[in-house]
């Protein structure tokens, strides 16, 4: 075909107009200038939006435009519509949930991780991608003083999930692969699979059962004893119950740190028990995890010898943002059995030679990122001593104001482990508790949440935030008492 006819054909296009490197330059800047602007700003904006539902979509044009916009109209838009939606997560007067550390290094390391743009399901398709992931998930084992048997250089090793979620389900798939791998159900009839949680765990685990098509009520939820950690003996009883019925008891999970009081599972009882009848122990750290980064608080390893998987978010707790959950596991021949199917396409040599690490035998998706940058930003930029400095901050910080409302006659502190979760009520019932938590939060200085312990509501403190002060943790236990009072 002459090129006149193939252009005629295809109806020729020299394809949009991009961002010229010198305009993303421009505006790059512009987006940290703004971003800076932001956090020097950030406690000035009330922590929770002061919105309505549908109130910012309908700011917005209904219809995608069809001529560019300019980068300086979508970035006022994002402060002019935007702003006034997010609830600001990264303010010092964010105490809610857990924190979603978005420390700056880590940002960076984000930006250039998308600026780079690359796929890391296989060594061969950015080796420097797989080999920097398995390298900071080994200083991590080294860091947070994890058994030995989470270490790449043996059976197993980490690799970076998305979210606590992930891991915990890529967990349960890879317990019931070891299983399977034993005593391989030719027939398809149901094995009759169960698993184990407390009634505090997280509410993934119930979810991963349900995603991995072993039902929600095979996973049985433990009874918790006075400290919020799951009951050994109803555990063991259970598990005896369920052999009495022909099931086939598989997984259990022991949570450190849980998400309503930060109450640790013991562990050790956990393991022995897992040990005895053949489970496969995954240890959910998600939050609390960070904290053995200091020797002081690394009795939150005890018994973790024992465990066939464990995660933690760095995401949360150790200043990288979202999303970045260290997942490890002792034994990764059933992870990878469980993740891996190897279509022609993706065939290549270094895979054959098995030399390599290809991640996506790791994961759920065949995709994934370099996420394991940012965290390699932010474990050089603040080393081990800055990441134990901040951690001792916030711990300082948490054990001053469960002091403050301990020693307060109006308020009573309901549960308070020793890191950085405060679980506090003022003196009256539920409804007056709840009604000064909504109170709290339309301050708009400062945004809390709640839960319930014991049949009893519960305001939660938690101090995990990068901006974070003692100054701020001061103003807003006056702001507080203030409000408590004025009800
Ligand atoms: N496990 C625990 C103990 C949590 O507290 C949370 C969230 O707060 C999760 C798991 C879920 O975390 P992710 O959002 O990473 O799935």
């Amino acid at each position: 075909m002459a090129m006149k006819e193939f252009r005629s054909a295809l109806g020729e296009t020299s394809g949009p107009k991009h961002m010229s490197v010198e305009e993303f330059r421009t505006n790059g800047y512009r987006v940290i200038d703004w971003l800076c602007n932001y956090y020097e700003h950030i406690d000035s904006f009330p922590v929770a939006p002061l919105v309505q539902p549908g109130d910012i979509r309908g700011d917005l044009p209904a219809s995608p435009p069809f001529e560019p916009v300019t980068f300086p109209e979508i970035l006022s838009d994002v402060e002019k519509i935007l702003l006034p939606g997010i609830t600001h997560w990264q303010s010092p007067g964010f105490f809610a949930y857990f924190p979603a550390n978005a420390s700056p290094p880590s940002v960076l390391g984000e930006l250039v991780s998308a600026g780079l743009g690359v796929q890391g399901m296989l060594w061969h398709t950015s080796p420097s991608c797989t080999e920097l992931e398995t390298l900071v998930l080994d200083w991590i084992v080294d860091m947070l003083a994890l058994p030995d048997q989470f270490r790449s250089t043996g059976l197993g090793g980490g690799v970076i999930q998305d979210s606590a979620s992930s891991a915990t389900l890529c967990a349960v798939l890879a317990a019931r692969e070891r299983l399977e791998e034993r005593s391989p159900c030719q027939t398809g009839a149901d094995p009759g699979f169960v698993g184990y949680c407390s009634e505090e765990a997280h509410s993934s685990v119930e979810k991963a059962f349900s995603i991995a098509g072993l039902g929600r009520k095979r996973l049985r939820k433990i009874a918790t004893d006075s400290d919020q950690a799951i009951d050994l003996g109803a555990l063991t009883e259970h598990i005896s119950v369920d052999l009495k019925k022909g099931l086939t008891p598989f997984f259990v999970c022991a949570t450190v740190g849980t998400t309503s009081t930060l109450s640790t599972d013991s562990v050790r009882g956990v393991g022995l028990i897992s040990q005895e009848y053949n489970l496969w122990l995954h240890v959910d750290a998600a939050m609390a995890g960070t904290a053995s980064v200091c020797p002081e608080f690394r009795y939150l390893n005890e018994g973790l010898e024992k465990a066939a998987s464990y995660c933690f978010n760095p995401h949360k707790w150790m200043l990288t943002n979202f999303d970045c959950n260290c997942f490890y596991v002792a034994d990764r021949r059933p992870l990878n059995n469980a993740m891996s199917v190897l279509p022609e396409y993706l065939k290549n040599k270094n895979s054959e030679k098995e030399e390599v690490i290809d991640y996506r035998d790791w994961q759920i998706p065949l995709g994934r990122r370099f996420r394991s940058l940012k965290l390699w930003f932010v474990i050089r930029s603040y080393g081990i001593r800055g990441i134990q400095s901040f951690i001792r901050h916030h711990v300082f910080l948490a054990r001053n104001f469960a002091r403050w409302v301990d020693e307060d006659p109006d308020f009573e502190l309901v549960k308070y482990t020793g890191l950085n979760l405060v679980c506090f009520r003022v003196k009256g019932d539920d409804t007056h508790n709840n009604i000064l938590l909504n109170a709290l939060n339309e301050t708009g200085t400062l945004f809390l949440s709640h839960t319930m312990i014991e049949g009893k509501f519960a305001l939660r403190l938690c101090i995990g935030q990068v901006w974070i002060d003692k100054e701020k943790v001061l103003e807003s236990w006056e702001t507080i008492k203030r409000v408590a009072s004025s009800l």
